[in-house]
C-alpha cells in the first residue's frame, strides 16, 4: 500500500494502471475509520483491480467550526486499518492541495437540499459536492463506493454525476451497525458512556416507525412516538425526524404504498450530533434503482 499526498503523486502513482484501462474502485472518506468504512473498501477491492481510498477531513462541508476543529483523527489507525484490508493507495491531501481556490461548486439540487441536513446544515452539501468532484477529477476512479447511512448525502451525489454526466459509477453500500444497532460513525466517539448505553433507540425507534407505517399509522402519530421515545431518557434531543420520499427526499404528509419511503433522523447528543436512517417502505412488486 502506498500513502500519496499530492495531486502529483497521485497521477504518477496512477498512470501505469490508467494506461491500460485497469478498474479503479474509489471510497472518499474523512479518516477515524470504522467497520462501516471498511466494508466499503472490501467491496471495492473485491469488484475492481485497483482501490484508492482519500482521507480529507474536507472544511468545506462544515456549517459549525467547532464541529470540525472536534472531528476526530486517527490518521495512523486508519493507516494500519486500510493496509489490513488491501486497499492499494490512500491519498492524503492537505487543505491547500485540496483548494488553491476557495472558490466552491455552484449546483443547484433544488428541493433536494433543502431538506433535512440541507436544511440544519446550511452550506453543507455544497461543500460535499465540491469535495466529491475535486476528489473524482483527481483520482478519476471508474466506481464510487458510499454509505446509505449518509442517505441524502449519497442522492446528492447521484443527482450530480448525473447532472454533469460523469462516467463514474456510484455504489451505494448497506449502514454498518453495533451489535446493538447504532449505526457505527466516527462521531459515536463523542458519546457519554451513557448516552452509548442508550443510543440504541435511535434504530430501535426507526424500527417501530416502520411497523408503524407498515399499520398505516397516521405519520404524524408516528413522529410522535419516535420523539416521545428517543427523547424519554433525557439524554438526546430529536432534531428532524423525516418520513420522505426516497427518490425525491421530500417529506410525505400521508402514508403511500405506492413508492419507495426511507425515514431519516437527526439526534443531538451533549457533544455531537447523529445521523441514520432505514427503508421505511418498499411496495411489492415494483423494482427501483
Ligand atoms: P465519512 O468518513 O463519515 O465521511 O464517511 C465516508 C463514507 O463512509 C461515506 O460514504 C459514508 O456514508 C460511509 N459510512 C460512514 N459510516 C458508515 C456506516 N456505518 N455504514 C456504511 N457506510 C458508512
Amino acid at each position: 500500500m502506498k500513502i500519496l499526498s499530492t495531486i502529483n503523486e497521485l497521477n504518477n502513482t496512477l498512470l501505469p494502471f490508467r494506461e491500460k484501462n485497469l478498474s479503479v474502485g474509489f471510497v472518499p472518506t474523512m479518516g477515524a475509520l470504522h467497520n462501516g468504512h471498511i466494508e466499503l473498501i472490501k467491496q471495492s477491492v473485491k469488484e475492481n483491480l485497483v482501490t484508492v481510498a482519500s482521507i480529507f477531513v474536507n472544511p468545506t462541508q462544515f456549517n459549525n467550526p467547532i464541529d470540525l476543529e472536534n472531528y476526530p483523527r486517527t490518521e495512523k489507525e486508519d493507516i494500519i486499518l486500510l493496509n489490513k484490508n488491501k486497499c492499494d493507495f490512500i491519498f492524503i491531501p492537505t487543505v491547500d492541495g485540496m483548494y488553491p481556490e476557495k472558490e466552491l461548486l455552484d449546483i443547484n439540487f433544488g428541493l433536494m437540499e433543502t431538506v433535512m441536513e440541507g436544511a440544519f446544515r446550511p452550506g453543507h452539501f455544497k461543500g460535499v459536492a465540491t469535495v466529491v468532484k475535486k476528489l473524482f477529477d483527481i483520482v478519476q476512479p471508474h466506481v464510487a463506493y458510499f454509505g446509505k447511512k449518509d442517505f441524502q448525502q449519497l442522492a446528492i451525489i447521484r443527482n450530480m454525476v448525473s447532472q454533469l454526466n460523469l462516467k463514474i459509477k456510484i455504489v451505494g453500500c448497506e449502514t454498518v451497525r453495533e451489535k446493538d444497532g447504532l449505526a457505527m460513525s466516527s462521531r459515536n466517539i463523542h458519546l457519554t458512556a451513557s448516552e452509548r448505553e442508550n443510543a440504541s433507540v435511535i434504530y430501535q425507534s426507526l424500527l417501530s416507525a416502520k411497523k408503524e407505517y407498515a399499520a398505516e399509522l397516521v405519520l404524524e402519530k408516528i413522529k410522535n412516538h419516535v420523539k416521545e421515545k428517543i427523547e424519554e431518557s433525557g439524554l438526546f434531543k430529536v432534531e428532524y425526524f423525516e418520513i420522505v420520499n426516497a427518490t425525491t427526499l421530500q417529506p410525505l404528509e400521508s402514508v403511500f404504498k405506492n413508492i419507495l419511503v426511507q425515514s431519516c433522523i437527526a439526534v443531538l447528543t451533549s457533544k455531537t450530533r447523529l445521523i441514520d436512517n432505514i427503508e421505511l417502505y418498499r411496495p411489492p412488486n415494483i423494482e427501483f434503482s
